[in-house]
């Protein structure tokens, strides 16, 4: 950050209060987490430099030696990880990932089954602003009554749609899944069965989430969640079906993107070895505890949790009976630097800007070592905040004690 200082001062100035923001907020977006340091110095490389259309031993670029090099690697690496047969590391995002399944095995209008944004989706599941929901005739199912995921309204739509593919995986859903009934449905409509696991993907390569890779024909992620490493996605399959697997290939390149970003694929490799240490398990069964921990505060005060529980790293909280929306608890949250993201819950009479819930997560707060005991604070003093949101004096000494705590648990230890 030195040259930057010295090259582009304003630049500068913003990285440095962004990383101040970050050591001293306490981060619950449950999509966030925070990258290793070598995660972040191979996406700062030279890599960035190097065109490598193609797939290693089959660019179209010459130079390639040890991009190819790296890229076997990360694909070898990220295989181990999952135990899968095929693996495409290129994808720029969660978003392209899910782009490139759709265009390898669907054609525009085809119908397919995914899961409502306010159910707990994500907006690539078919939702009507994204491209998704135009390109392809998404129909949406949600959860039921007991906040579970509504396998018999997946079963009815599915007998009645004869959908091409069932998209599984969820952004803001605290239950378990049921992969096995997933695939069961759509093999019965001879559909495909995509799941997109971007949130729990670290879950379950530490085998605590249930693994949807023995039941979809193909899993997608992101590599920036749970799984804590750079921002980017990745395409899994273990349905030997080599076919298939060129298909994905060739729809991610030349179908979806051009050049493969050498530097987030280098950092993807390292988040992968780092995934397949030891303390990446310990990491991930306390981001679970934390969460369950959490939950157990905000029941104990009378809020109400979405599906009741969590068996993952993130729950949703209905405010509908504290009265206040989801905007007014982010804002109140963020003044005494606690950061959460507002949220939809299912039949939300809100609008999406505004809605009636809050979704906590906890894979960036865990890296940053909280336990139990710190995660228990933090949701008093959510607690407190939404309890009594006309009160700036609780407030402000609550942020104090926010930083305070967050000085004892540094990120980055550098700062
Ligand atoms: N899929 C799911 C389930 C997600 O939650 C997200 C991001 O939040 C994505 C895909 C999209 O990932 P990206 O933001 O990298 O495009």
């Amino acid at each position: 950050s030195q040259n930057i200082k010295n090259e582009d001062p304003d630049i500068w100035k913003i990285i440095e209060q962004e990383n101040v923001r970050q050591e001293h907020h306490i981060e619950l977006i449950a999509s966030e987490n925070y990258a290793s340091i070598a995660v972040m110095q191979a996406q700062g490389s030279q890599l960035t430099n190097k065109y490598a259309e193609g797939y290693p031993n089959y660019r179209y670029y010459g130079g390639c030696k040890y991009v190819d090099d790296i890229e076997k690697i990360a694909i070898e690496r990220v295989k181990q990880l999952f135990s899968v047969d095929f693996a495409n590391v290129q994808p720029h995002s969660g978003t392209q990932a899910n782009f490139a399944v759709y265009t390898a095995l669907l054609k525009p209008g085809d119908c397919v089954l995914g899961m409502s944004l306010s159910h707990g989706g994500h907006l690539t599941h078919g939702h009507s602003a994204n491209l998704s929901g135009k390109l392809y005739k998404f129909i949406s199912y949600g959860i039921n009554h007991k906040g579970e995921i509504d396998y018999n309204q997946i079963e009815r739509l599915a007998k009645k749609y004869k959908p091409k593919m069932i998209v599984g995986g969820f952004s803001a859903y605290s239950g378990l899944c049921d992969w096995k009934i997933m695939r069961y449905i759509a093999d019965n409509v001879k559909a495909y069965l995509l799941v997109d696991m971007a949130h729990v993907a670290g879950l379950v390569s530490a085998n605590l989430y249930p693994s949807p890779i023995p039941y979809a024909h193909i899993v997608t992620s992101t590599t920036h969640k749970t799984l804590a490493g750079p921002r980017g996605g990745i395409i899994l399959s273990n349905e030997k079906d080599t076919l298939l697997y060129k298909k994905i290939n060739s729809s991610v390149f030349p179908g979806n993107q051009g050049g493969p970003l050498m530097h987030i694929i280098a950092a993807k490799a390292i988040a992968f070895k780092e995934a397949m240490c030891p303390q990446f398990k310990n990491y991930q069964y306390q981001i679970v505890n934390n969460a369950k921990a959490m939950v157990k505060v905000f029941l104990d005060k009378g809020y109400n949790i979405i599906s009741g529980n969590t068996f993952n790293h993130l729950f949703l909280i209905n405010l509908t009976n504290k009265n206040i929306t989801g905007k007014k608890a982010d804002l109140l949250l963020n003044d005494a630097n606690i950061t959460v993201n507002k949220n939809s819950i299912p039949n939300d009479l809100q609008n999406p800007f505004v809605t009636s819930g809050i979704r906590i997560g906890t894979p960036a707060v865990t890296r940053r070592g909280f336990k139990e005991k710190e995660v228990i604070i933090v949701a008093n003093w959510i607690v407190d905040i939404l309890n009594d949101p006309y009160n700036v004096q609780n407030i402000l000494s609550i942020k104090n004690k926010v930083l305070e705590l967050c000085l004892k648990y540094p990120v980055y230890k550098k700062i």
